[in-house]
């Protein structure tokens, strides 16, 4: 395999600055890559050919003339679909936006155009980012490059496939409920959810505006670190922004270490409806953590066994108002009622019967619900009420702790169609990563082994602001894992990850 395609984004953006390789050698080898396995992954809804080598020609061109370049300049990365950007299309995986064309950049995507980054197309999502499987996309389910019968994770498992797959060393995802994490988790690939705030949540097509945070995918996580520097900081247009940047990432993730760090191990997030396998491999880093210095600590946080509960009333409520805004009228797809009078309210609920699937459907009437007058104070307040509860178990065990552990996911990469018809069985892919969303801490997931020939992903939780401390015991983890294994875990993806 192209050793281009197996580097690291660290190790790439090395040997662009030492002249060993160009940005259109690099951009053109992954360009190939998805050429040769994307029929099969269906990560992508689009691909940019021309314009990222474009960017890529002219970092080369830059470069030759002297000029100072950031660090990942001639880098490529992939772009959740869900984000918006100039001259590509943006579909959020749903036929409503299929053909639309954004008239501005996300403040993230400005940020990868500053630092010269090719960008190499758009990923496959659950529509709207609703799911846990991919499998809701309208653009047909992305496949997991470990076993292709089975789904990459939600909603963003085009970009962890395609990051898993060697189709790019790095990638945006979205996470409002897991969706940069448990994809990672399953891909056996690296997904940081920052601090809520922490990187500009403007044109992210908004989903649950209060839980909704862009972050990294990538395969190492110093590659996660070096691109939420690029993306991360005060944005004056989003509300939510932190005034200032959260510690220095790349530095923490270049010194990894526990050594004396407090790690919570929550005892919430294990035991009942956790597979062994997914259990087992959690044990063995527990261990390592120990043997390398750290204190484990067992931590109590009671109400997250209701946040789920929760989530599913705060997130659809948001959505059903976010998603208001496609009625034909604006922008997006319009659909005619197929008689009878023209009138706006139906066109309306035709575009909208036709233009949203299912899972949308079904989460715009739950949140309508929760919402309406009468129920409101027992759906939605309680809802409210339990994500205080939430923040302060994550108070009380922060008190103890200077970061905690879980499982990311409770299971491995299930079969592609297994729960599609079950939606509660989908839900519970998120019970780990959702009390992060909830409470607005920062999460990330790394790569922790095998269970069955599938990955296991173990997530690190801080307190916010402190994404720093996740880089650093993340990268210590990281370390501690592939010296036992002699090499990265996606080195033995058997399918089409496999670089050995
Ligand atoms: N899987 C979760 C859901 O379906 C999370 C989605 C997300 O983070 N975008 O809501």
């Amino acid at each position: 395999m192209n050793e281009l395609i197996t580097s690291s984004a660290a190790a790439l953006a090395d040997k662009l600055a030492a002249g060993e390789v160009s940005a259109v050698e690099v951009t053109q080898a992954h360009l190939d890559r998805i050429s040769e396995v994307d029929g099969a992954v269906n990560a992508f809804l689009h691909v940019n050919t021309d314009e990222a080598l474009q960017v890529a020609a002219d970092v080369d061109k830059a470069r030759a003339a002297g000029e100072s370049l950031h660090t990942l300049a001639g880098v490529p990365i992939a772009i959740k679909d869900l984000i918006v950007t100039k001259g590509q299309p943006t579909t959020a995986g749903s036929k409503m936006l299929e053909g639309w064309m954004s008239p501005y950049d996300a403040t993230v995507i400005t940020r990868i155009r500053a630092a010269r980054m090719p960008m190499l197309g758009k990923t496959n999502l659950d529509e709207f980012a609703m799911g846990s499987s991919t499998e809701h996309s309208a653009f047909g389910p992305t496949h997991n490059p470990w076993d292709l019968d089975r789904i990459p994770g939600g909603s963003g498992g085009g970009s962890a496939a395609a990051v898993a797959a060697f189709e790019a060393p790095l990638a945006l995802g979205t996470d409002t409920g897991g969706s940069i994490r448990q994809p990672a988790a399953v891909t056996g690939s690296v997904g940081v959810k920052p601090t809520y705030g922490g990187v500009s949540r403007y044109g992210a097509i908004a989903m649950a505006s209060s839980l909704d945070q862009i972050g990294p995918v990538s395969r190492t996580v110093l590659d996660a670190a070096l691109l939420q520097e690029v993306i991360g900081g005060h944005d004056p247009r989003d509300s939510t922004s932190l005034p200032d940047p959260v510690g220095n990432l790349v530095e923490a993730a270049r010194n990894g270490t526990v050594a004396g760090m407090r790690i919570g191990v929550i005892k919430e997030l294990q035991g009942e409806g956790y597979e062994a396998g997914v259990l087992a491999r959690f044990q063995e880093s527990l261990e390592l953590l120990k043997d390398a210095g750290a204190e484990i600590v067992e931590v109590s946080c009671p109400n997250f066994k209701y946040a789920l509960g929760a989530y599913y009333l705060i997130m659809p409520s948001e959505a059903s108002s976010n998603l208001a805004k496609y009625d034909g009228v604006r922008y997006g797809l319009r659909a005619l009622p197929a008689d009878g009078p023209m009138t706006i309210e139906r066109v309306m609920g035709a575009t909208r019967a036709a233009g949203f699937g299912e899972e949308v459907k079904r989460r715009i009437i739950l949140g309508t619900y929760a919402l309406s007058a009468g129920y409101y104070d027992a759906y939605y307040g309680s809802a409210q009420k339990v994500r205080t509860l939430i923040q302060r178990d994550f108070n009380a065990a922060f008190a103890q702790a200077d970061v905690l552990i879980s499982p990311t996911s409770p299971n491995t990469a299930f079969k592609l169609g297994e729960k599609l018809d079950d939606p509660l069985a989908m839900y519970l892919n998120d019970v780990a990563t959702i009390p992060a969303n909830m409470a607005g801490v920062p999460g990330i997931s790394i790569p922790g082994g095998l269970a069955d020939g599938l990955p296991v992903g173990i997530q690190f939780l801080a307190p916010v602001r402190e994404d720093a401390r996740l880089y650093r015991a993340g990268a210590a983890l990281e370390g501690l894992l592939e010296q036992k294994w002699g090499g990265p875990l996606l080195a033995s993806a058997p399918v089409l990850g496999g670089v050995k």
